[in-house]
């Protein structure tokens, strides 16, 4: 919907497209009549892909513009991301569609048990800046392929991916399924007082608990997916060399703005020496000595994020031509300090030591201390470590000499704990999360067999 176009007669605090209202009453009735079964799904969810394939440059162009995003890495971990779960889901709609028969207890005989999935109905989508295709159309991936009819509500702080996702997604998948909202805090604030059949929220911690007490006044069904602190440990028993390319891969792509990107390294003072020599190594090596000329490393969203990161890092004032610079920096004793007491989202690596005496032991109750992550990794290759982190800490995911990547396969499911949120999907934890699941019993009713329940209660003696 075009934002210029405003008033409406409902709410007069917030300026929202006109006839929004409309809008969500005629998506509602598109599922309400029934339309939205399994071969709408699958044409949804092709017209969905053809836009993916057919646009893919006009995405990208949107991405660069917003983030500074190369094309590799847009065409990667935006657009193939999105294909790749779109394409599982498409294999799996006919499947999760079909009723699956229950087994009725004797008492109950003869009678016929079923569960029925269905959609929800409509679904509130509010995405986040930082992956602004990815997290705005994997959730509709899972929201159509289980039958709803979705308002997307793109960030406006990447508001070149707005504009062309919904120009894009009017085109290509039509509003009687998916229609955008662009806008900010203000039309989000507005769109939360109507009622949706179910949000899907991903971003920061603070605006999620706005969104999920909004929804809560509609007992509105929620998706939380929310970020964190995702540490990372390390120990003499890793291979050092492979796992500092893949810390500094996971941590700078989109320049640390990843939500699953390793947060910081928890280490014993032996092991920091040995690897931050080899982090900044793989730095140079991947984006060269002045990563500012490399084609590869992107930009902060904003001057402000990139103020704020640069003040944690201890840097002056970026470059007056490039405002939203920062340079990746490893972070190391006291210097590590300032960074460790938020979510850095952004291209600073601290490097925390623990205690050599009891360096596991530390580690976890330093994870323990905090928020449950969206992530935690660990570069180990003991196994006796690798249990007792599995064991004794929480976090949305585990990868084992691995960082960011396990989002990619489909069959894992994606989502939060704790303070990283609630709620799984891609793949089938999506239809399972999109849809509510029906319970149906049918009983046939001559010979009534229910009759033995009906009062008068006779004594239990006369029973048995
Ligand atoms: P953001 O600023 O883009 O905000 C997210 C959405 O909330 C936007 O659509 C925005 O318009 C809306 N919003 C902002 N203020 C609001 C308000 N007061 N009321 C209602 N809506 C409002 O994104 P962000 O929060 O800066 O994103 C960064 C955070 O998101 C990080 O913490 C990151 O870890 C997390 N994240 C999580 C995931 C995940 O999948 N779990 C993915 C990406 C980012």
């Amino acid at each position: 919907i075009d934002t210029a176009a405003t008033g409406n007669p409902g709410d007069d605090s917030v300026a929202l497209p006109a006839g929004l209202d409309v809008h969500l009453e005629r998506l509602r009735g598109v599922v309400d009549s029934g339309a939205t079964d399994v071969p709408w799904r699958l044409a949804a969810l092709r017209r969905l892909r053809r836009m993916l394939v057919d646009a893919g440059d006009e995405l990208a162009d949107a991405l660069a513009a917003d983030l500074g995003k190369p094309r590799r890495e847009s065409a990667i971990s935006e657009i193939g991301v999105v294909i790749g779960d779109l394409d599982d889901v498409l294999r799996r709609v006919r499947r999760s569609a079909r009723p699956r028969p229950v087994s009725v207890p004797l008492v109950l005989a003869p009678a016929t048990a079923w569960v029925r999935r269905q959609p929800y109905g409509l679904a509130l989508v509010i995405a986040p800046w930082n992956y602004p295709l990815n997290l705005a159309l994997a959730p509709i991936v899972g929201a159509l392929g289980a039958g709803n009819t979705v308002v997307l509500k793109p960030s406006e702080l990447a508001p070149a991916t707005s504009a062309t996702l919904a120009r894009l997604l009017r085109r290509y998948v039509g509003d009687d399924a998916v229609v955008v909202v662009e806008g900010g805090a203000a039309e989000t604030t507005a769109l939360l007082q109507r009622r949706f059949d179910l949000v899907v929220y991903t971003g920061g911690a603070r605006v999620g608990r706005i969104v999920a007490e909004a929804a809560a006044r509609h007992l509105t069904p929620t998706v939380l997916e929310l970020g964190g602190k995702s540490p990372v440990w390390v120990d003499e028993t890793a291979d050092l060399d492979v796992a500092a390319d893949r810390i500094v891969w996971g941590k700078l792509m989109n320049v640390g703005q990843t939500c699953v990107a390793p947060d910081h390294v928890l280490c014993t003072p032996a092991v920091a020496e040995r690897l931050v020599p080899r982090l900044e190594a793989a730095i140079t090596r991947m984006y060269g000595a002045d990563p500012r000329r490399s084609p590869d490393y992107g930009r902060a969203v904003t001057v402000d994020a990139a103020r704020r990161l640069r003040a944690m890092a201890g840097l002056g004032p970026a470059p007056d031509a490039d405002p939203r610079y920062v340079p990746p920096v490893v972070l190391t004793g006291a210097a590590a300090t300032p960074a460790m007491t938020e979510e850095i989202f952004g291209p600073l690596l601290p490097v925390v030591t623990v205690d050599p005496a009891d360096p596991v032991t530390d580690a976890i109750a330093r994870i323990r201390a905090g928020e449950k992550p969206l992530a935690l990794y660990l570069f180990t290759r003991s196994a006796d470590v690798r249990r007792r982190f599995t064991r004794e800490t929480s976090s949305g995911a585990l990868g084992i000499n691995v960082t960011v990547v396990h989002q990619t396969v489909p069959g894992l499911p994606f989502g939060g704990v704790g303070g990283s949120g609630y709620g799984n999907y891609h793949g089938r934890w999506s239809l399972a999360t999109f849809s509510h699941d029906r319970a149906i019993l049918a009983k046939p009713t001559r010979p009534d067999t229910l009759k033995v329940a009906y009062p008068p209660y006779r004594r239990l003696t006369d029973v048995v």
